[in-house]
């Protein structure tokens, strides 16, 4: 049996139509992947599952959607305008451009011996555009770093329009955009990409409970999607690696690299902030952003006050935040490789098999004819699968791309639950073969139980 390693994901990834570079037939563009066939119902399916755990099953938070263009104070208020940058350093002998913390000292020079780096400068991430006909500063616009902004200055219209007393949060999903220096390791870091993001709003001195409750749920949450303990690992941060304005964070970090040497395979797949008051401040009318270096901007164009009326006290107070706060392609990359499993079988056999959880499973049941020159046997295949389809439960697949040994596998590396084999047999006794995936046992299941035989399951 073997485990996964990124290269080993990678290449199933394109083999089996999860992902593709983005732009490849004219060269791609670099830090950009088109999601495929598999990949688009993986990360639809990843994003589902997030909403109706931190949305659905809970009473205290609510959805959201902002617009990913908004007007740019936004954006400078809340401080991505002047300090949204990465340090970087060039090299004076290969002229590549890396980021500070993520090139070893001594590291390689293509051009011969190690690199020559400048002295850091910073960089920022953020895309610019212009909002209408005319190019001018006026007009420059951000494609947004991250959703979270756009919660923020929807705090008042979703608390005025709910009547949500604290603690209560606003969860969205999007896309965010950085300009990353170094994109790098398939769809762990991309210049484009989707985040999954809480803002939770409590009452001060209540905060350190919701950080440590929610980093729990998060947890909780990947170990209920399969994520195995020994591959997540939860890291508080310290000193320097804290934002100014963060009163503590943590780190969830997944195995992505489980091929490097101990020490280097975690890296963070989503984080959990207790951003106490600062962003409501920043983003309020008269409020202040504060930078690290203590220097700190008015705001002066906010139409209105960000604050809660506390009727136990008769005061507006400022809510405090919790964020968790992950990116749908690198909690998707995660779910594949603890997935990933190659196995040797009985006779020398082997199979490579996503276990993925079945809801996260890109396809749910694939309906396969022994032989596809059978019309009888066709037209019963696709008769099934249109009534599994249309129970709106399960997506399904009428698949005939190959024998039946070619088409377990392939829905076996793409982590398909169940295949559904309609053959000669099934013509005269309406009774199908259900193969499982995880285990490979098969049973013969009459098709008129054949749904609620797949739903118990799939449940
Ligand atoms: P990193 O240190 O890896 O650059 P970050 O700490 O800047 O990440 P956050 O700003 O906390 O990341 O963003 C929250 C989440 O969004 C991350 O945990 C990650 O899952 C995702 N994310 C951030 N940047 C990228 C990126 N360039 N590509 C893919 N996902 C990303």
């Amino acid at each position: 049996m073997a485990g996964a390693t990124m290269d080993k994901v990678v290449s199933l990834c394109k083999r089996r139509g999860f992902l593709f570079q983005g732009s490849e037939l004219y060269g791609g563009l670099q830090g950009t992947w088109d999601y495929g066939p598999m990949g688009v119902e993986l990360k639809n399916n990843v994003k589902r599952a997030w909403w109706r755990a931190n949305v659905y099953e809970r009473d205290d938070v609510e959805g959201l959607d902002a617009a990913i263009l908004m007007n740019k104070l936004v954006l400078r208020y809340s401080g991505h305008e002047a300090t949204f940058s990465d340090p970087l350093v060039d090299c004076r002998k290969c002229k590549k451009r890396f980021r500070v913390d993520q090139i070893e000292p001594n590291e390689k020079c293509p051009a011969g011996g190690t690199h020559d780096l400048t002295e850091p400068r910073p960089f920022n991430l953020m895309f610019k555009t212009t909002v209408g006909p005319i190019e001018n500063d006026e007009n420059i616009a951000y494609l947004r770093p991250e959703t979270a902004q756009g919660i923020f200055v929807n705090f008042k219209n979703v608390l005025d329009s709910t009547n949500r007393k604290l603690p209560f949060g606003i969860a969205q999903i999007g896309k965010s955009y950085r300009n990353e220096i170094t994109p790098k390791n398939f769809i762990f870091r991309v210049r484009e990409f989707e985040q999954m993001e809480i803002e939770y709003f409590v009452m001060p001195g209540t905060d350190e409970e919701w950080h440590r409750r929610w980093i729990e749920e998060r947890v909780a949450w990947y170990h209920q999607y399969g994520i195995r303990s020994e591959n997540l690992k939860q890291y508080p941060q310290t000193g320097d690696e804290l934002s100014h304005y963060s009163k503590a964070t943590t780190d969830l970090l997944y195995r992505f690299f489980p091929e490097r040497e101990e020490g280097k395979q975690f890296d963070e797949v989503e984080g959990i902030a207790n951003r106490t008051d600062y962003d409501l401040i920043c983003h309020t009318k008269g409020g202040r952003t504060t930078f690290k270096d203590g220097s700190f901007l008015v705001n002066e164009h906010a139409v209105l006050k960000q604050t809660y009326f506390d009727q136990a006290t008769n005061q507006h107070l400022t809510p405090y935040v919790i964020e968790p706060s992950g990116g749908v392609d690198r909690i998707a990359l995660a779910f594949l490789m603890d997935a990933y499993e190659e196995q040797k079988l009985e006779g020398g056999k082997e199979r490579t098999v996503l276990h993925l959880h079945p809801d996260l499973a890109p396809v749910k049941v694939a309906v396969i004819p022994l032989a596809r020159n059978k019309p009888d046997m066709v037209e019963m295949a696709k008769r099934i699968k249109k009534t599994l389809q249309l129970t709106g439960r399960m997506r399904s697949l009428f698949d005939d791309s190959g024998n039946i040994g070619k088409c377990y596998a392939r829905q076996d590396e793409i982590g398909t639950p169940f295949c559904v084999t309609v053959d000669h047999q099934s013509l005269e006794d309406h009774q199908v073969t259900v193969r499982h995936r995880d285990t490979m046992l098969q049973d013969r299941i009459a098709v008129d139980s054949l749904q609620g035989y797949l739903e118990e399951r799939l449940r």
